[in-house]
């Protein structure tokens, strides 16, 4: 079986707009996306669902871009 899995393309010091659009939906485009962070001792995921289309993707993360949407996170 093949994953496919993303990385993500931000940066730990992005602003919250870069951020969000880089988890954007690659199938309509939508920035409306319902996300959630999955951190382990090893690597960092953030597993997104679009409001728009409802697809599902999972995209992994460095642990800085892990970091920059716990920050997020926690300011919504
Ligand atoms: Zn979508």
């Amino acid at each position: 079986m093949v994953t496919l899995t993303e990385t993500a393309s931000f940066r730990g010091d992005d602003a919250t707009p870069l951020v969000e659009a880089s988890l954007a939906c690659r199938m309509c485009l939508s920035g409306e996306i319902d996300w959630s962070l999955r951190v382990d001792e090893w690597d960092a995921e953030v597993e997104c669902r679009c409001r728009g289309c409802d697809d599902l993707r999972t995209v992994s993360l460095t642990g800085e871009q892990a970091l920059r949407l716990s920050v997020d996170r926690r300011l919504n």
